[in-house]
């Protein structure tokens, strides 16, 4: 351990969406040299900016996150500097203030975080400092699992068998961060008020799977009342689990890959984001744009809010009012619900996710917004349309989870449904039909249960 000294040249290694000191491939990279490793996360104000609301779970948990690791660093006599600004401005700083003889940090694969690095690259360049980046946040990224002619799979069965066929020990192997900080005491550490932030009282489930719940995901997966999915996308999004670690405990814990094949569909996405950038502006199948979405402001606020009068759909909404989850299944169902019952455009469903998901992630929001609206890359057939009631039926059958959610559902206060099932069906297939130039299908071959 180096001793503090604002001169003592250091490696810096810069934590963002991978906040964890054990099995971080980059965080390992930096603390195997000779260089003490001086620990840096940046509350980045272009991103904080555009929060809508000030009580946001995703910023105090990234806080307390922070307060975690910065107690590990202090009990071996390091430290953790945390600075809010503008990254490039406060990589200036950072420049200025510290003998900074490399910066390492994970891969990020979203638009915004390239164009950050890539400015955040440019400006170290200038003053001589090397930046070095690692792949931590998937097993597989870019092109990695691509087609034997190189091209990006866009298919998700035959990109998951190329995984699989392509995974070796070697790429889950633990990554060892070695106790080669900085020793030093930071001065200060911004409070959630500094960043303009306050506490929620959203509690948010632990880093851990059980061998059990893997084991028997395929049985209780699609069942919303119960806990029979990991909870653990939240962690996955912020880094505080290492995929690593997870995709080890699926295959010890299952032969069947069921629930390793969730881990892989975020892959699936991540690359789709990475290909196909213009995913993030509209349909991956551009000829998708010409859909004529409705923009019902006062439909979209009664979704939002749990009142279309669809038990289901105002449990799921309301649960993910109420926690920063919903459960897959009811966001299929939701997402649905908007597109094909209210014909919303999936765009405005995709920024409200966004919003509320505590596990929200760019790629897989996107990916999975444009498989409900049939847009996407391996969607779901645009005429194929959930029935919200059959939907109900069959993985609520008891209505353990709406009564949870919508506790007037017996009552006259109970909203009537704000459109009917089959109308609500012509008028999509219409939609569709005229957007994409074809005939709307039978009737009969487009109810899916
Ligand atoms: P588990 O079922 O235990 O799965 C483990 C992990 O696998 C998840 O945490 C997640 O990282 C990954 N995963 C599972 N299903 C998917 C999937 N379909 N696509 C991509 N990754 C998956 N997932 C997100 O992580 N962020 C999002 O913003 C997001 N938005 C969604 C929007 C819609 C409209 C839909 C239908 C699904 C969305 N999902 C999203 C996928 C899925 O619903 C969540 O990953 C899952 O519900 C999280 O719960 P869990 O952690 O208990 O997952």
């Amino acid at each position: 351990m180096a001793s503090r000294s604002a001169r003592t040249p250091v490696r810096v290694f810069w934590f963002r969406r991978d906040l964890r000191l054990h099995d971080n491939r980059g965080l390992a990279f930096a603390t195997s040299g000779d260089l003490p490793v001086l620990p840096l996360f940046i509350f980045d104000t272009g991103i904080l900016s555009k929060l809508e609301d000030r009580d946001d779970a995703r910023v105090g948990f990234i806080h307390s996150t922070l307060l975690e690791m910065r107690e590990a660093l202090k009990a071996s006599g390091s430290d953790l500097l945390v600075l809010h600004g503008k990254p490039v401005e406060v990589w200036k700083k950072v420049l200025k203030d510290y003998d900074v003889q490399e910066v390492v940090i994970n891969h990020d694969y979203e638009p915004y975080a390239r164009d950050r690095d890539r400015a955040v690259y440019d400006l170290l360049s200038k003053s001589g400092v090397a930046m070095k980046s690692s792949k931590d946040h998937v097993v597989f990224e870019k092109a990695e699992v691509s087609k034997d002619d190189g091209k990006p799979y866009t298919v998700f069965t035959p990109y998951f068998r190329k995984w699989l066929a392509t995974l070796t020990s070697d790429d889950l192997k633990p990554s060892k961060v070695v106790s080669n900080f900085l020793e030093w005491t930071a001065p200060t550490f911004p409070s959630l008020s500094d960043l303009g932030f306050e506490a929620n009282a959203i509690s948010i489930p632990g880093a851990s799977v059980t061998p059990k719940l893997i084991k028997n995901y395929e049985e209780t997966r699609n069942l919303p009342a119960i806990t029979g999915t990991s909870r653990l996308g939240v962690h996955l999004r912020f880094g505080t689990v290492s995929i690593r670690e997870l995709v080890r405990k699926a295959k010890a814990a299952a032969k069947d890959d069921i629930w390793l094949k969730e881990l892989v569909w975020r892959e699936f996405f991540t690359q789709i984001l990475w290909h196909f950038p213009h995913v993030v502006k509209g349909p991956f199948r551009p000829e998708y744009a010409s859909v004529a979405w409705r923009h019902d402001e006062k439909e979209f606020m009664a979704w939002t809010e749990g009142r279309t009068g669809y038990p289901i759909v105002d449990a799921g909404m309301r649960e993910l009012n109420a926690t920063g989850f919903m459960h897959n299944r009811v966001r299929m169902i939701t997402a649905s619900f908007l597109v094909k019952h209210l014909a919303i455009d999936w765009k405005w469903g995709e920024a409200y996710f966004a919003r509320r998901l505590l596990d929200f992630e760019l790629a897989s929001n996107n990916g999975n917004w444009q498989w409900v609206a049939g847009t996407g890359c391996d969607a779901a057939p645009y005429f194929r349309v959930f029935n919200p009631q059959l939907q109900q039926k069959k993985f609520d059958a008891e209505g353990e989870y709406v009564k949870r959610w919508v506790p007037e559902i017996e009552t006259p206060h109970y909203p009537k449904p704000i459109v009917d099932h089959v109308v609500a069906r012509t008028r999509i297939m219409k939609l569709y039909s005229t957007g994409l130039g074809r005939k709307a299908p039978a009737p009969s071959k487009s109810v899916r249960s």
